[in-house]
């Protein structure tokens, strides 16, 4: 189903493209079915927040865009589900920051690789990592410990949203600076982080770019600044009490 017949009108409009998008991915052999239950998960979290970047989570995206720009080997890391809902973003993003892009499967199979390999490259995203898999997560097993050497293996900051609790708590294990965008403040994957953002990845990703972009001319003082600010138990609490609070819904 293409993005054309939702009406921009709808009230529910992100929300159904959102899905739509998931659904599509299924269909095209990116997305696995697992994946469609994780974004149930994420919309219940999503509508408790009001559908809204918080406060909160627009720090965390700054803060990630100051780290992305520190860093001297970021990677974004691409599963199932980010593929299918924002590859072009994606692409902006690593454009923005200098960083590689790899994909990354909680179920790794070849033909799901290729086939995520082969939709980011039609949204422009020309080298895409994660099908050497000549490197390991140390702490996991062996299908879900590949990443690439000189990606994932050999990254100072990597992005992983919407990544489960173990391999995120792997990354972090090895000293990796980690961003997160989970939208659930209390899974494993955000509490283990060094920057949870607690947004859509929809929201998020292009957010972070925007900050990214602004903060291009930055002196590296200013930008150190930026992530020695930055809270992350302070923003998991907040997210929690906007969250509970209900003050995101309407
Ligand atoms: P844990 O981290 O506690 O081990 P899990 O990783 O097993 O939990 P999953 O349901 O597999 O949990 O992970 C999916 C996570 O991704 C959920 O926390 C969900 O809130 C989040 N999520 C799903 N869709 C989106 C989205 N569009 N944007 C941001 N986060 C999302
Ligand atoms: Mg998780």
């Amino acid at each position: 189903m293409s993005d054309i017949e939702i009406p921009e009108s709808h009230p529910r409009y992100q929300s159904l493209l959102t899905r739509h998008r998931i659904e599509d991915g299924v269909e095209k052999g990116i997305t696995s079915k697992q994946g469609l239950i994780a974004q149930g998960r994420g919309e219940a979290f999503d509508y408790l927040l009001g559908e809204q970047t918080i406060p909160s989570a627009d720090a965390a995206e700054r803060a990630a865009a100051a780290h992305l720009l520190l860093a001297d080997h970021p990677v974004i890391s691409v599963n199932g589900n980010v593929a299918a809902l924002c590859p072009a973003e994606i692409g902006d993003l690593a454009e923005a920051v200098g960083a590689d892009v790899e994909v990354n499967l909680f179920n790794r199979t070849e033909e799901r690789m290729q086939a995520i390999a082969d939709h980011l490259h039609e949204h422009g995203i020309e080298q895409v990592k994660g099908l050497t898999a000549d490197g390991r997560i140390p702490g996991l097993d062996h299908e879900r410990a590949k990443v690439d050497a000189d990606g994932i293996g050999s990254a100072d900051v990597v992005v992983v949203p919407l990544e489960d609790g173990d391999r995120a708590e792997a990354l972090g294990e090895m000293d990796k600076t980690e961003i997160v965008v989970d939208l659930n403040p209390m899974s494993r994957s955000a509490q283990v982080a060094t920057v949870p953002i607690v947004d859509n990845i929809m929201r998020a990703v292009p957010n972070i770019t925007a900050h990214a972009r602004e903060l291009r001319d930055a002196s590296r003082e200013e930008l150190e600044a930026i992530v020695a600010e930055f809270d992350a138990d302070e923003a998991l609490e907040a997210a929690e009490q906007a969250i509970r609070s209900g003050e995101g819904g309407e």
